[in-house]
């Protein structure tokens, strides 16, 4: 199999045309995750949890700076990897995040229940 066949090949939507694995109708957040899963799990795995997590830290500085920038290429890039790194940690401890999020967040403020959330402001 070529570089992206392992991943178009699972997921793709509505028009099935060449190209439009991703683009055409989105994907879910269980989706994205099972997509960064099959490309990253094996090298995740091997380098564990607790570096993992750490590239997700650098990540999420990585986006600071872009923010500073106002680099909107390097924004989106960053904001990408910092999901990426998100969705890999939560595949070594076995979370789907998709769940995890309904569950947490299911259309109001998981602190408050209300949306537009209530909370004091911090
Ligand atoms: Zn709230």
């Amino acid at each position: 199999m070529g570089p992206n066949t392992s991943v178009s090949s699972c997921y793709r939507y509505g028009d099935t045309s060449a190209g439009s694995s991703m683009t055409q109708n989105g994907i879910t957040i269980r989706e994205a995750q099972n997509i960064i899963k099959q490309i990253y799990f094996k090298r995740d795995k091997a380098r564990g949890v607790n570096g993992t997590t750490l590239h997700l830290v650098e990540e999420v500085g990585e986006l600071i700076r872009a923010l500073r920038t106002g680099n909107r290429d390097k924004l989106s890039e960053e904001i990408s990897d910092v999901l990426a790194w998100l969705l890999s940690v939560a595949s070594l401890v076995e979370i789907d995040v998709e769940e995890a999020f309904i569950s947490r967040y299911n259309f109001s403020c998981p602190k408050c229940h209300s949306s537009p959330c209530k909370c004091p402001k911090v």
